[in-house]
């Protein structure tokens, strides 16, 4: 099958494998920043595949995990007022607020709606012309572009009902981050599916400014291997750059009317990330000129002070500082089935991948 036979080839596998053996003796760490590429690592067993000296680190790509515990809350509030319909992707659902979950919520007669695009919710809106839709954006640009055509969309149809509640983010703020703070990271394995979106130059800063190698990987084994090896090599070199691996995908300038459609509806703003806090601009907010479909603006969504769990180490995995297997409830009190922090609720979260394909 195309882009699955060659990709995952066993031969190449092994030489580029060994390539990366024998390149280098130093110790270097990298992250990665996309959830579908922790998935692929523990699916693929691709760290045992690696030398001792290459080191690799999940960090906060999982756009479930990042969420703020505070956005459920907010969610679990709407989806209490009357007349309303929140729509989600599924992953959401089972998410643990401070006090419920959607799920939760659902299971008393709520009116929680999983869909499978936000024009979905649009079309919700259409059809349920005395009910308020609600749509849970969140995701980092990949997603946030669908977001912003369906509250265009809902513009043009002149659909009052329909909004959003964004907690849409920005992936460069969250990278920069974890420099700042001291972690150590060499290259950063930079996700395929937001750059299909942003381009390769918003990752610019890394090389020139932090000595980091940067190379937008695909999520195939090869892929994964391949673009190891490059920030093997651009590390050696001492030439650290911006490379893209996945070009079958991802073109230097991204995707233009994508990123054109995200700007006329958002613009960047403060915003909490789990583990991380508040970053400045790190987040996107619906501009002015479509609040009317902001539902931050037009609902009195109540304060909420947010109470996180304590024994989950969820924030301290999203920033490399810890791994799954050092939380205590790893496969014990947290499941897939029974998920006490995010990062067991997503397919994609660190904790969901181990528990998938190693416990
Ligand atoms: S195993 Fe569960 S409780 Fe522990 S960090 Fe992961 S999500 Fe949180």
């Amino acid at each position: 099958m195309k882009f699955i036979d060659e990709y995952r080839d066993a031969s190449l596998i092994g030489k580029i494998a060994q390539n990366i053996q024998t390149s280098t003796r130093s110790d270097y760490t990298f992250m990665e920043v996309c959830g579908g590429h922790t998935m692929a690592i523990h699916r693929f067993g691709l760290r045992d595949l690696l030398p001792g000296n290459i080191h690799l680190l999940s960090g906060p790509g999982c756009p479930v995990c990042v969420t703020a515990r505070n956005f459920i809350d907010k969610a679990v509030a709407i989806a209490q007022m009357e007349n309303t319909i929140l729509a989600t992707f599924g992953d959401l659902i089972r998410v643990p607020g401070s006090h419920s979950t959607l799920e939760r919520e659902r299971s008393k007669g709520r009116q929680i709606k999983t869909v499978f695009s936000p024009l979905d919710a649009v079309e919700m809106a259409h059809q349920n012309p005395d009910k308020t839709i609600v749509f849970l954006g969140i995701g980092f640009e990949t997603t946030a572009p669908g977001t912003a055509i369906a509250i265009k969309m809902a513009n043009r149809k002149n659909l009052g009902n329909f909004m959003a509640l964004s907690a849409h983010k920005l992936m460069k703020p969250a990278m920069q981050a974890l420099i700042h703070k001291g972690i150590k990271i060499d290259g950063y394995l930079c996700p395929g599916h937001v750059s299909t979106i942003t381009g390769s130059a918003m990752y610019s800063d890394f090389p020139e400014k932090y000595g980091v190698a940067c190379v937008i990987s695909g999520f195939e084994p090869v892929d994964m291997l391949q673009s190891i090896k490059m920030m093997v090599d651009q590390l050696e070199k001492k030439q650290p750059a911006v490379e893209i691996q996945y070009s079958r995908a991802v073109k230097p300038n991204g995707n233009e009317k994508a990123l054109e459609a995200l700007d006329e509806v958002f613009e960047p703003t403060d915003t909490e990330w789990r583990g991380f806090g508040v970053l400045p601009k790190s987040g996107l907010k619906i501009r002015q000129a479509y609040s009317i479909h902001d539902a931050e603006n037009r609902l009195s969504i109540p304060e909420i002070k947010s109470l996180e769990d304590k024994a989950c180490i969820c924030g301290e995995i999203l920033k490399g500082l810890k791994t799954p297997i050092d939380c205590n409830l790893f496969g014990t009190a947290c499941t897939p089935e029974n998920p006490v922090g995010a990062c067991m609720v997503s397919s994609e979260g660190a904790c969901a991948a181990l528990y998938k394909y190693q416990k």
